[in-house]
């Protein structure tokens, strides 16, 4: 594959915008690796979609060729299918005792994730938890979570004979609230295939309980198989997270983006392997690098964006230190800070401007203020951004009406504009030596 993909990347050389040839040609040895880390089809063809409109036009960077920044824009679309809400790994499991119900086919993992899952949050959360088998149907099972309890050091509800699912799950949250428990985890039934006796089953206990959490388990390398059990899961009890197993295998987890666009919900966690502690927090970067198979050309990207990024910042600041600050200049500032989440963007990083972002932040400039002075530089003319001394009263008031604002915000901007130009001049005749020891202060 590797191979075939250079051989593309070699003819597409030209740079500038992505033309959609360049597009259309990258895109389809992408599809291909996709298809080759089963993906389904159908997630496939939507996500190349979505990616081939976005991409087209976009600019090239300097030194990587459009094939190579297709692939980097794929790798990115694919971290943000990959990423789910909240924080990675974090479980709703306030107010105790809070219930967990683990569902899925069996073979799928449960129980050991179960066991591995109550492991961690003892030892990284210092959870007080209490697993319960409601496996009936294989004493073995009971056993089995019973041996892995005492493995972890978790305690495993007693098993009481010829009792249902529902009445242990009764006896399970029971004893976690007079116990004093935090949680309380139970390791539901499987079959090897979804039916509904089983669906019946998880459906009754979810209202006994009423879990906080509904993990579905499901074998990574099950590919399709795994993303329409987690349908039918979501569909009947809802299901509020997935854990992916065996991801310490060769498949490529193309489950994983599948799962993504088909239930939305987000992947929690990671099995990866048989060991007590192959638990891991999903990590979308990760997994979008398996699944794309072209771990090297993304972070040459990055590399040659990173290159770009350091060499514009060295250039304005020689601009800077000449007392050189237009609005265009700004308005780079005002865009960074927004792409950089808030004020300690690239003017935290600049000599004295550490304590000037701390204002700013302190006077409420959040992302919505930023965006407003960037529609405000962006109806000026391009004249008028070089040299915004030039604006009359009346072009003020154009200006200001085009970006529905005041024309009171504008002359706010053009004050900032002038503030941080002179400071810049006043930091351009400083020495570099003490330009750097203001930067730490
Ligand atoms: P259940 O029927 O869903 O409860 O599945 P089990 O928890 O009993 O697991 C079935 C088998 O899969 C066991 O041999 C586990 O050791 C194994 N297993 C579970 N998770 C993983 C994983 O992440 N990686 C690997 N390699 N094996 C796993
Ligand atoms: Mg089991």
């Amino acid at each position: 594959l590797s191979d075939r993909l250079s051989g593309v990347f070699d003819r597409l050389t030209k740079q500038g915008a992505l033309s959609e040839d360049d597009v259309k040609t990258a895109l389809r040895e992408v599809r291909v690796a996709l298809l080759e880390a089963d993906v389904s089809l159908p997630v496939a063809r939507d996500f190349i979609k979505k990616v081939q409109e976005q991409a087209t036009g976009q600019a090239v960077t300097k030194s990587v060729t459009p094939g190579q920044q297709v692939v980097k824009i794929v790798h990115d679309a694919l971290v943000e299918v990959l990423t789910g809400e909240g924080e990675p790994g974090a479980l709703k499991i306030d107010n105790p005792p809070a219930p967990i119900l683990m569902v899925g086919l069996q073979g799928g993992g449960k129980t050991t994730t179960t066991a591995k899952l109550a492991k961690r949050l003892k030892e990284k959360d210092g959870k007080r938890v209490l697993m319960a088998s409601l496996d009936v149907y294989r004493p073995a099972a009971m056993d089995q979570l019973a041996i892995l309890g005492t493995q972890v050091g978790v305690d495993t509800l007693p098993i009481v004979p010829g009792q249902k699912p529902v009445d242990i799950a009764k006896r399970a949250k029971q004893q976690a609230t007079m116990g004093g428990y935090d949680v309380y985890m139970l390791d539901t039934a499987g079959r090897l295939h979804i039916d509904e006796v089983l669906m019946d089953e998880v459906e009754q206990v979810s209202a006994v309980v009423n879990p906080r959490e509904t993990l579905l388990v499901v074998d990574g390398l099950t590919g399709q198989v795994a993303v329409e059990v987690a349908q039918e899961f979501d569909d009947k009890v809802g299901i509020s997270g997935v854990v992916l197993t065996r991801m310490d295998g060769d498949g490529r987890g193309g489950a994983a983006l599948s799962m993504r666009a088909v239930t939305g919900k987000p992947i929690k966690y990671v099995g990866l392997g048989e060991k007590m502690d192959a638990l891991e927090t999903f990590e979308p970067e990760r997994i979008a690098g398996r699944i794309l198979g072209m771990g090297d050309i993304v972070s040459l990207v990055e590399k040659a964006q990173e290159t770009i990024e350091a060499e514009q910042a060295e250039r304005m600041m020689k601009r800077f230190q000449k007392g050189q600050f237009n609005m265009n200049d700004l308005k780079m500032q005002l865009e960074q800070m927004i792409k950089m989440g808030g004020m300690q963007g690239i003017m935290g990083m600049m000599p004295g401007m550490k304590k000037m972002a701390k204002q700013a932040e302190a006077a409420g400039m959040d992302d919505k203020v930023l965006k407003q002075q960037i529609a405000l530089i962006q109806s000026m003319t391009k004249r008028e951004r070089a040299n915004p001394q030039i604006l009359q009263a009346s072009r003020k008031k154009r200006i200001a009406a085009g970006a529905g604002m005041e024309v009171s915000d504008l002359n706010k901007l053009l004050k900032m504009q002038r503030q941080m130009g002179d400071m810049m001049k006043k930091m351009g005749k400083m020495g570099k030596g003490k330009m750097l020891k203001q930067a730490m202060s």
